[in-house]
């Protein structure tokens, strides 16, 4: 089945790189992103964070190179979504919702069977890497050996003839986490430059994060929109699921009217729970949303039905 996917390379303009953070249990994937989160929030404000949704972006304020000054804001959207599972999954359908993938290695520990792990499906995937060499406020942190341990993943840094940028982090102190987010900003103007592009004015497509249930609001879904602008009262087929649009609402909790590429929303209106990683797509005619989503929940009736056949 065809969705229209396609897009007019005159209309694409720049859009935020889209990261997630994978690495070894324990390695400090949870303790960065929170202080990530909080570098963006105003301070006073930072103990009333409320995360509504999975996936947030943050403001994130570059130096000017001449002036030292920090001028140039670049926008960054997260995914806080357990990393492994979201890029096996993406890849067996062949769609990447992530641009880059920052690798978080222990200094205490060092390289584990899950960075090796993560660097494995980054690189399946076809993302680039950014590797936060973290805890380097630990006692027991020996940030040489880590290294040595990445360089033999061969994950090398530009002085060795790779391209790969090291940032030394602590979660804990938030020391280097403006590093790694202007190393993030980095990688995306400079290896990925004229790549990070969609058009805002095309109907959106994009990727279901998760869904879920509530008692009071119904089916509510995370989506990433990808490419288009999603917008209060379109259409939305997701999955096997599909409904109008009833509202949106930020990585705030703030309701808002329309959704352009890299932004996540939490949306309501689908008339079932679609699945993370369903792909969606905005469609002109509930007539024909609602064809497809039939024709999507027998075929995985079938599967259902033939898994259990003799
Ligand atoms: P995750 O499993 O990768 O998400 O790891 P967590 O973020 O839950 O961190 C695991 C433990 O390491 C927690 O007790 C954190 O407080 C601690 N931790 C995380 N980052 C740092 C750091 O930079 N320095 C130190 N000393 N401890 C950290």
């Amino acid at each position: 089945e065809q969705m229209a996917t396609n897009v007019d390379p005159e209309k694409l303009r720049p859009r935020p790189p889209i990261v997630t953070i994978m690495g070894h249990v324990d390695h400090g994937k949870t303790t960065l992103l929170d202080r990530i989160r909080q570098s963006n929030v105003a301070a006073g404000e930072v103990g009333g964070i409320t995360q509504v949704i999975r996936a947030w972006s943050v403001m994130h304020k570059v130096k000017d190179p001449e002036t030292g000054e920090k001028v140039i804001e670049s926008p960054i959207t997260f995914l806080d979504t357990p990393g492994h599972e979201a890029f096996t999954k993406m890849r067996a359908r062949g769609a990447n919702v992530t641009d880059i993938a920052v690798i978080v290695v222990a200094a205490t520990d060092g390289v584990m069977p899950q960075t090796e792990e993560a660097v494995a499906h980054a690189r399946a995937a076809d993302v680039r890497i950014v590797v936060a060499i973290n805890k380097v406020d630990a006692p027991n942190a020996n940030v040489d050996r880590t290294r040595r341990q990445l360089y033999n993943l061969s994950l090398l840094p530009d002085n060795m003839g790779g391209d790969v940028q090291f940032v030394e982090t602590s979660a804990l102190t938030g020391q280097g986490i403006d590093d790694l987010l202007d190393a993030i900003v980095i990688e995306s103007e400079i290896n990925l430059a004229g790549e990070l592009l969609a058009d805002p004015a095309r109907p959106a497509f994009g990727t279901c994060l998760e869904g879920y249930m509530t008692a009071d609001e119904g089916v509510m879904a995370t989506v990433l929109v990808q490419q288009g602008t999603l917008k209060k009262g379109d259409i939305l087929l997701c999955g096997a699921n599909y409904g109008r649009v009833r509202s949106m609402q930020n990585d705030q909790g703030v309701n808002i009217e329309e959704a352009g590429p890299s932004t996540p929303v939490l949306v309501t209106g689908l008339g079932g729970v679609p699945n993370a990683d369903d792909p969606f797509y905005v469609v002109e005619e509930l007539t024909t949303a609602a064809k497809i989503a039939e024709a999507r929940e027998t075929k995985d009736r079938e599967k259902t039905l033939n898994r259990f056949a003799p």
